[in-house]
């Protein structure tokens, strides 16, 4: 693997008594699906909490192309390039569908530059935001008010609004929760075209979605990771199976 974009060292994240994250070591390279999958409580939000920047961790570093952003607040993180998706509600529900989107690439955009102040610059805002709905089954659904979506329909618009801000890395936290079977589809088909432009992290419970997509697993149990290699590795592994997928394969 080139070197990697995202690189994780000893992450240790504590909640009193508890480890959340117990010296967890995590890379992640360029074009890659690095899955990380886990029980409930394992430690995966709160792992994806502090490579975002929402949370600061107790021990560790997080390096993102070789540079330490440990101690960057998340908006400066946003802006090097990492968006995180799912499991926190990230959609303005009494906005439409575009200008959910727009504000997502006024984000990316100069922070300080009042795009929203002149009617041109508003228009040139929309015009880029519909591009990144082009090709989604939100395509002609732009005038929608958010609270008007449909449950899938949120979740595609929550992948669109992550992709808006031009990340080189998602970070997505359960994308495929409360999806019907062919909606579950349809996202394994979009996070497949996108590993083409992003690395993506995907915390996921859907082991078809999981083995479909991952380049890597890596195994968090009680904060540890206690396997990581490929899909075929991770099928194999005994302690794997003990831990978290059950026998029923066996
Ligand atoms: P997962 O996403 O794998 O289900 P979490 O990262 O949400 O797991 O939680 C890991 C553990 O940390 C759980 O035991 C959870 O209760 C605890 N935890 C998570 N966030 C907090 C918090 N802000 N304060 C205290 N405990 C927390
Ligand atoms: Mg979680």
């Amino acid at each position: 693997m080139s070197a990697p974009i995202l690189k994780i060292e000893g992450l240790v994240k504590r909640f009193g008594g508890l480890t959340a994250t117990d010296h967890v070591d995590f890379d992640l390279g360029e074009g890659e699906i690095h899955a990380l999958i886990g029980p409930n409580g394992a430690g995966k939000s709160t792992l994806i909490n502090q490579i975002c920047g929402e949370m600061r961790q107790d021990e560790g570093r997080i390096l993102l192309d070789g540079a330490d952003i440990s101690t960057l607040p998340a908006p400066r993180r946003a802006m090097l390039g990492l968006a995180r998706a799912f499991q926190v509600p990230s959609l303005l529900n009494d906005m439409s569908v575009l200008e959910n989107v727009s504000v997502a690439v006024q984000v990316r955009r100069h922070r300080t530059y009042r795009i929203w102040d002149s009617p041109r610059g508003r228009r040139d805002l929309a015009a880029e935001a519909a591009t990144f709905l082009d090709g989604t089954g939100l395509a002609d659904r732009g005038g929608i008010l958010v609270s008007d979506l449909s449950h899938g329909e949120r979740k595609q618009l929550e992948l669109v609004v992550a992709r808006a801000t031009r990340p080189r890395l998602l970070l997505l936290d359960e994308p495929m929760a409360g999806l019907g079977a062919s909606e579950s589809q349809e996202m394994i088909a979009t996070l497949a075209t996108l590993r083409q432009t992003h690395g993506i992290l995907l915390v996921e419970h859907d082991m078809d979605a999981v083995f479909n997509l991952a380049d890597r697993i890596s195994v968090l149990v009680y904060g540890r990771i206690i396997a990581h290699g490929t899909v075929d590795e991770i099928r194999a592994d005994p302690e794997v199976r003990r831990a978290y997928l059950g026998e029923e394969e066996a």
